[in-house]
């Protein structure tokens, strides 16, 4: 069984024994709910290093006015087995009030990066996310830390929160991992409706559109982009295309032109949820 921790001092404590012995320590952040996709993170993490923490929180810092925070899916039980059966030492789950006290105040914000793509809309977002990720640094002390691609804007965020702040950490960024029909898999997809849930397919077969029209020689990125806005909205169940972007894939700018290795990325809403994708060109 997979040793549960939610109090931030006994962690710590537990973890730099471990460090004293010498032992590595990788360590996978999520919100729970876990899936494949998580799985696949502690897969990485336990192949590297000596030992595996993973963090279950859902972070209030990171959602908006309005947002899923009340309703995003929560289930430490079905969580721990999962864990366990992936062979994580530690899952440190916290409270909220552990980590935002009532005289909390400090928060970490980015520039640049954090301004388009989801960062847009949905401000407040990335300070939210940055802010628990060096809280969560600081309280485990990683070698190294696994984050998915799918969340492609945020990976790169934090890897630049690294660097601007000489943390002693290794991001490794971690591939989609999708249903066998091309859905990415996310913890929102509980949320989908069974008729929602294949005009969800939409995303990806945007995407995959997108890398096939750039396999077939289109550089225009309005061209891709026009297309696989036709795409989407042929789907009954989209409410509506929050955006589609094709960027380079370390600075996160629009591309005039498109070229090998850029990223496109789209955010949807399908009914009443939001869902993200991206796919490497
Ligand atoms: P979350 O619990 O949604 O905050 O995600 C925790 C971590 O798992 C993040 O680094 C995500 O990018 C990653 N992740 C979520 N879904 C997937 C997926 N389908 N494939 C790979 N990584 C994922």
């Amino acid at each position: 069984m997979a040793n549960l921790k939610r109090d931030i001092k006994q962690i710590k404590e537990i973890i730099n024994n471990l460090k004293k012995e010498g032992k590595s320590i990788g360590f996978v952040p999520t919100m729970g709910y876990l899936h494949q996709g998580h799985v696949s993170l502690l897969q990485c993490s336990k192949k590297d290093n000596d030992i595996t923490v993973l963090s279950i929180f859902v972070n209030p810092t990171q959602f908006g006015k309005g947002e899923d925070f009340d309703k995003y899916p929560r289930d430490l039980g079905r969580d721990l087995e999962i864990a366990t059966k992936a062979g994580v030492d530690i899952v440190f789950a916290p409270d909220e009030a552990q980590m935002y006290p009532p005289d909390f105040a400090t928060y970490t914000v980015q520039e640049r990066l954090t301004e388009g793509l989801c960062g847009k809309f949905r401000p407040g977002h990335f300070r939210g996310v940055l802010t628990v990720v060096n809280k969560l640094f600081n309280i485990v002390k990683p070698d190294r830390a696994y984050f998915g691609e799918k969340d492609y804007q945020q990976l790169i965020v934090i890897k630049q929160m690294v660097k601007d702040l000489n943390m002693d950490v290794d991001i490794v960024g971690c591939p989609i991992v999708r249903e066998e029909d091309g859905l990415a898999m996310s913890s929102r997809n509980k949320y989908l409706s069974e008729e929602e849930r294949q005009s969800a397919l939409s995303l990806s077969k945007a995407l995959f559109l997108a890398k096939q029209m750039f396999e077939s020689g289109e550089t225009n990125p309005e061209k891709i982009k026009q297309k696989m806005k036709e795409l989407i909205l042929q789907h009954p169940h989209v409410k509506e295309v929050q955006y589609i972007e094709i960027v380079h894939p370390q600075t996160l700018e629009p591309k005039d032109k498109v070229e090998k290795g850029d990223r496109v990325l789209l955010a949807v809403y399908v009914g009443d949820t939001r869902l993200i994708d991206n796919i490497e060109l």
